[in-house]
């Protein structure tokens, strides 16, 4: 008989940063299908996710994660309801489409703190809780841009790039624990809050999808962006047993973008 939780995630507990909308949503409806009891965290709570989160125990969280106060209370919370906290996905995140002449101090810090530091103080009270309950998993949504800098938008390509630095040495730290940390590096994506902003902000919308969909050799293929929710499978399987031995990757989700130029359609 098949078993539609594999992977079963069944007593375990996650939290996942802006998990309002996107990839974050998508992973935190998954996980709890899965079986797993899912606290998510976010600045904004919208009424559309009210009904499903509700169906599915997904509890929801007001919280900022550039402030070091507000994850510390998400996965603080998420142990004193649930009694501990296996699974962390860092997937708070916000685009910065600027020039290196254009961005201010305060470009910097948003961009930094929402990619970077929120992933940084989350993991740091998420570890502390798994070295007392014998392990973890922690996945961290960076992006094809930190794997594969790109011209348009330098400071997220820095936060992205450091959250996969990030990524490889907490993983190396923490194996002793067997807290594994991997992340995910998707683009594009569509249907998310980050690509609809994008679009909107273009002076031909349709020109620039297609734009994004030719720059990933998959996508072009099949004619249409990467699905939240084909994100959300990889982190399925990462916070799964059956990635027991898997850690310190980035598995790109991104049809092919970062691996290079395609071949010219002729
Ligand atoms: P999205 O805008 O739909 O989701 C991002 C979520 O993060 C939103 O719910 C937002 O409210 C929340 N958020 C933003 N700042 C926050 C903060 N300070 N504190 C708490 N929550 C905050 O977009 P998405 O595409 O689902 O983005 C999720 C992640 O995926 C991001 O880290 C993004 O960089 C990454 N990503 C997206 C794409 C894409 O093409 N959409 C590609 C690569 C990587």
């Amino acid at each position: 008989m098949s078993n539609e939780r594999h992977p079963d995630l069944t007593g375990r507990v996650a939290a996942v940063t802006g998990g309002a909308s996107g990839i974050g949503r998508a992973t935190a409806v998954l996980f709890a299908k899965h079986g797993a009891r899912v606290f998510v965290g976010d600045f904004s709570s919208l009424a559309e996710n009210a009904s499903l989160f509700t169906e599915l125990g997904i509890r929801e969280l007001q919280c900022d994660v550039r402030r070091e106060a507000d994850v510390q209370r998400l996965i603080d919370t998420a142990v004193a309801e649930a009694g501990r906290i296996d699974i962390l996905v860092n997937n708070a995140g916000i685009g910065m489409v600027k020039q290196i002449t254009e961005v201010t101090e305060a470009d910097w810090s948003a961009c930094l703190d929402t990619n970077l530091k929120g992933a940084f103080f989350a993991s740091k009270h998420a570890v502390r809780h798994m070295q007392r309950t014998g392990g973890g998993v922690i996945i961290n949504n960076a992006s094809n841009a930190g794997l594969l800098p790109r011209a348009h938008d330098p400071v997220y390509s820095i936060s992205k790039g450091a959250l996969v630095a990030l990524t490889k040495s907490l993983a190396l730290c923490h194996a002793k624990d067997r807290i594994r940390v991997n992340c995910v590096c998707p683009g594009p994506v569509g249907g998310t809050r980050m690509m609809n902003r994008d679009l909107d902000a273009a002076v031909d919308r349709e020109a620039t999808a297609k734009q994004f969909i030719a720059a990933s050799p998959l996508a072009a293929a099949f004619g249409r962006m990467i699905d939240p929710e084909e994100v959300a499978q990889a982190m399925l399987y990462l916070a799964s047993d059956g990635a027991a031995m898997v850690t310190g990757t980035s598995i790109a989700i991104d049809g092919g973008k970062s691996l290079g130029v395609p071949p010219k359609v002729v």
